[in-house]
């Protein structure tokens, strides 16, 4: 599906929640989820603020937080916990079925595509439930991480080994301070 054949979908998504609700359609709400299916990947409350401005829309915190609330109520929008770092969100349609890898030192995260970790065959099995997209949390350490941890490692290492070797050394260092 096009996007702009996307954006109209959940417009009209969007119209029917509402509608069904009694909740105020305001143009703002609409803007905020047109802006958000208008733009790819994550996005947390700050960034969401900043992209929002940077395109001339002047909107308010709270008008931001609330129609949050209400796209999450309606499932347009879905909403991550990864680690202890500020929830971050997703458009729900449109993107493509992705896992995520977070990093458990640095808190990065990743998307990768799901490939066929869960086939159709196997969606179809799953009873009284209709599979809409699924989604994985893989935690682990990145490659920087890692990197950085056998060079801090090999600094510890080698730093005891000039210890061992020349106690002089370590003794002016000292002396210096
Ligand atoms: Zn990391
Ligand atoms: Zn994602």
């Amino acid at each position: 599906m096009d996007n702009a054949k996307l954006r109209k979908q959940v417009k009209d998504e969007f119209m029917e929640y509402l509608t069904l609700h009694k909740y105020r359609k305001t143009p703002e709400r609409f803007a905020i989820l047109d802006h958000i299916y208008s733009t790819k990947g994550h996005f947390d409350m700050d960034s969401l603020y900043k992209s929002m401005i940077d395109v001339n829309f002047r909107v308010s915190r709270a008008t931001l937080y609330n129609t949050i609330e209400l796209l999450l109520d309606c499932g347009l929008v879905v909403k991550h916990q990864f680690g202890s770092n500020a929830s971050t969100y997703e458009r729900a349609y449109g993107n493509d079925n992705h896992s995520h890898l977070i990093c458990m030192s640095c808190g990065n995260v990743r998307e990768i595509k799901n490939g066929n970790l869960f086939t159709q065959t196997q969606q179809k099995k799953i009873k009284k439930f209709t599979v809409h997209y699924y989604s994985m949390y893989i935690y682990g350490i990145c490659s920087k991480c890692s990197r950085d941890k056998k060079i801090e490692m090999e600094k510890l290492t080698s730093a005891s080994t000039d210890d061992k070797s020349s106690n002089n050394n370590t003794e002016k260092k000292q002396d210096k301070k």
